[in-house]
């Protein structure tokens, strides 16, 4: 099966390379194909389709899109539309306005226990100011010597129940895809197996993607286990979703997987590329 990577982020939201050189370090892991998945933005996608173009590498523009759903935070990817689009456009740009209100926010509690001035600090993280993200909180607080690593702040500081979290009212699931749809591009659930529902939970959430018009879901991803892919191909199967795939790479050493290292999808699933 071909290497074909469909999710990973750039320094235009929370990874840690910029979009060229993403596009070059997956081709030099071997990846045939790769999509660019920046959260809620769409800015690094022409300069990574340039340099991938320049590897001759293939290269699908995509998004990850915050949503809210059942109460918690949901991603969904979306594949192949028209980045001019401008409902698809708006829709995003909506989405980082209140992400900025929420850093405030996020800021101001942490002030409360005692870590001053994380708005600024998280900032000199961004890449992309119009896109700061927990994850830049978390490489600030590092850097200030809180915790040892990003995934212990995000333990104590920054998920719900911690005094760091801050909810906020993303956009919808219907929204969401509808943004990705009316693009003329696919739409796929960003790893499953990561939301804390319940079996019947998550079996109503597929029900309500497919019922918006979503085709697939993420199968493979950075952050399954075996038990996670094969529940969701069986979902995939009963309820026809095509299957996508890709590490969620964000950068050396704050990733599950490398570009282009997981296994191949399992048989008998369509894969998404399939639609391209
Ligand atoms: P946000 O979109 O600002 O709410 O931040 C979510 C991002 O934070 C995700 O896309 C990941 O990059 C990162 N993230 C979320 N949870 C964790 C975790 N437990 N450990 C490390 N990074 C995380
Ligand atoms: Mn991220
Ligand atoms: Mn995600
Ligand atoms: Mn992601």
């Amino acid at each position: 099966m071909p290497i074909i990577d469909l999710h990973c982020h750039s320094t235009a939201s929370d990874g840690l390379f910029a979009p060229a050189d993403l596009a070059r370090l997956a081709a030099a892991n071997g990846v045939e194909r790769l999509a660019l998945t920046d959260h809620d933005c769409l800015d690094g996608l022409v300069a990574a389709r340039t340099a991938a173009n320049e590897v001759a590498m293939g290269f699908i523009d995509g998004v990850e899109i915050s949503i809210e759903w059942g109460g918690l935070q949901v991603h969904i990817l979306g594949y192949n539309f028209d980045t001019d689009d401008a409902a698809l456009n708006a829709g995003l740009a909506s989405i980082r306005s209140g992400r900025v209100v929420r850093a405030q926010r996020m800021a101001a509690e942490l002030e409360k226990i005692g870590f001053a001035g994380c708005f600024e600090g998280a900032m000199r993280f961004a890449g992309n100011p119009s896109l700061i993200s927990r994850a830049h909180f978390a490489r600030y607080l590092v850097e200030q010597g809180v915790c040892k690593d990003v995934r212990s702040v995000f333990d104590a500081y920054l998920v719900p129940g911690r005094p760091g979290y801050v909810a906020h009212c993303w956009a919808t699931l219907e929204e969401s895809v509808g943004w990705v749809l009316g693009a003329g591009g696919i739409a796929s659930i960003a790893h499953p197996g990561r939301y804390k529902f319940s079996r019947p939970q998550m079996r109503t959430l597929l029900d309500d993607f497919k019922q918006f018009g979503g085709q697939a879901i993420e199968i493979i991803s950075g952050s399954h286990s075996s038990e996670h892919v094969a529940f969701f191909t069986r979902q995939a199967r009963e309820k026809g979703f095509m299957a996508s795939c890709g590490s969620d790479f964000h950068g050396l050493g704050e990733s599950y997987v490398a570009l282009g290292r997981f296994e191949p999808l399992p048989k008998g699933l369509t894969p998404i590329w399939e639609a391209f």
